[in-house]
């Protein structure tokens, strides 16, 4: 069978580090050691983005050697995710959502993910292919009436797989929305086939959080795919992670969600970086990314405007950083839990 257009675009990706060292003028012994530790891959799509390797398509998919450094406050889980899994691949932290991974593989492995110890490991390889424990205890819990597919990427499943998936899901009663997370739409969007949105639009009332974080991401192919979706009735978000050097200046921020809006994405959140290994030369003291956000309140339409999240260590939970949730800031921040509790939160250092 002819391969189609996304699965030639998995298959001539880049995952060699000496390839990619080549490429950018990389040092390939430090492409080498970070490839060792954490799964390495670009699509073409996403590769002739880069114009140059430090630019904020680089940044967010290159190898950097700060990823292996040591620092005592990034966490291999930082949210704990592990003691929040009734199940293998399932995670249940709020009384009425939870999270499945649904697949181990991305089509590009951005540099800051909170998972890089996971995605792409044969460990979640064997979880995800496996659902089974994860919809018998969806089913069994009559309070879960959201189920969030993770990963991993799930539209990286074949139609077929994903398709099953989403039967199961939607012949439980009490499952009312699904939600997919993929980075697709921006990394590989020749995946958003007609073919794809014609199974998605079976399963309403379906919705699509997508990750784009820069406007050059924003291209004509990621803007079909974003139309493919829209039409085919999934309702369509977009989470953003705060990333040092990538986009954290208001003006990106606003090219970002004032292009994502004409392209029927709303923007949902913005998320302060997890305190993950490997991942903190990205990391946005809190007060900056605040004062962006008070930056964009005004100018921009509220429409446009996300919530700015701290998921808390610890699996406490997610929190807006509005003033409710802030007993103070500083080097040692306190912030409140969806609980009531105030926990100590390691800031990003002053530059
Ligand atoms: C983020 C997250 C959710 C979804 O949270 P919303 O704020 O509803 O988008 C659900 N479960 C877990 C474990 C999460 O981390
Ligand atoms: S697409 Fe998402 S899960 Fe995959 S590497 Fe990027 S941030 Fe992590």
């Amino acid at each position: 069978m002819p391969r189609s257009l996304w699965q030639q675009q998995l298959a001539d990706s880049l995952r060699e580090p000496a390839a990619l060292a080549r490429r950018f003028g990389l040092d390939p012994a430090m492409a080498a050691a970070v490839a060792a530790r954490y799964p390495l891959a670009i699509t073409p799509h996403y590769l002739a983005l880069i114009e140059h390797r430090d630019d904020p398509i680089g940044r967010q998919c290159l190898p950097d050697a700060r990823e292996l450094a040591t620092d005592p406050t990034l966490r291999e889980d930082p949210l704990a995710e592990a003691r929040h899994a009734p199940v293998p691949g399932l995670i249940h932290r709020y009384p009425d959502r939870v999270v499945l991974l649904a697949a181990a593989q991305c089509a590009v492995y951005c540099r800051f993910c909170t998972r890089k110890r996971q995605v792409g490991c044969p460990a979640l390889a064997s979880l995800a292919a496996d659902a089974e424990p994860a919809l018998d205890y969806i089913a069994r819990q009559p309070a879960i009436h959201d189920v969030l597919l993770s990963g991993g990427d799930p539209l990286l499943l074949e139609d077929d797989r994903l398709e099953q998936l989403l039967l199961r899901l939607r012949a439980i009663p009490h499952v009312e929305t699904i939600r997919i997370g993929s980075r697709v739409p921006v990394t590989l969007p020749q995946r958003v086939t007609p073919r794809l949105a014609a199974l998605l639009k079976k399963f309403p009332p379906l919705y699509l959080n997508t990750h784009f974080n820069h406007p050059r991401e924003l291209t004509p192919a990621a803007a079909e795919a974003c139309r493919l979706l829209a039409e085919a009735g999934v309702v369509l978000g977009n989470q953003s992670v705060l990333l040092r050097g990538v986009n954290d200046a208001a003006a990106t921020l606003t090219e970002l969600f004032r292009g994502l809006l004409r392209l029927r994405v709303r923007p949902y959140y913005l998320h302060q970086m997890d305190l993950a290994r490997g991942t903190g030369h990205f990391r946005v003291r809190l007060e900056r990314g605040q004062e962006l956000l008070r930056q964009l309140r005004g100018p921009l339409s509220g429409l446009a405007i996300p919530h700015y999240m701290v998921d808390l260590p610890g699996g406490c939970g997610k929190i807006p950083l509005t003033p409710e949730y802030v007993v103070q800031l500083g080097d040692r921040a306190l912030l409140r839990t969806p609980d009531g509790a105030v926990i100590s939160y390691a800031n990003h250092p002053r530059d």
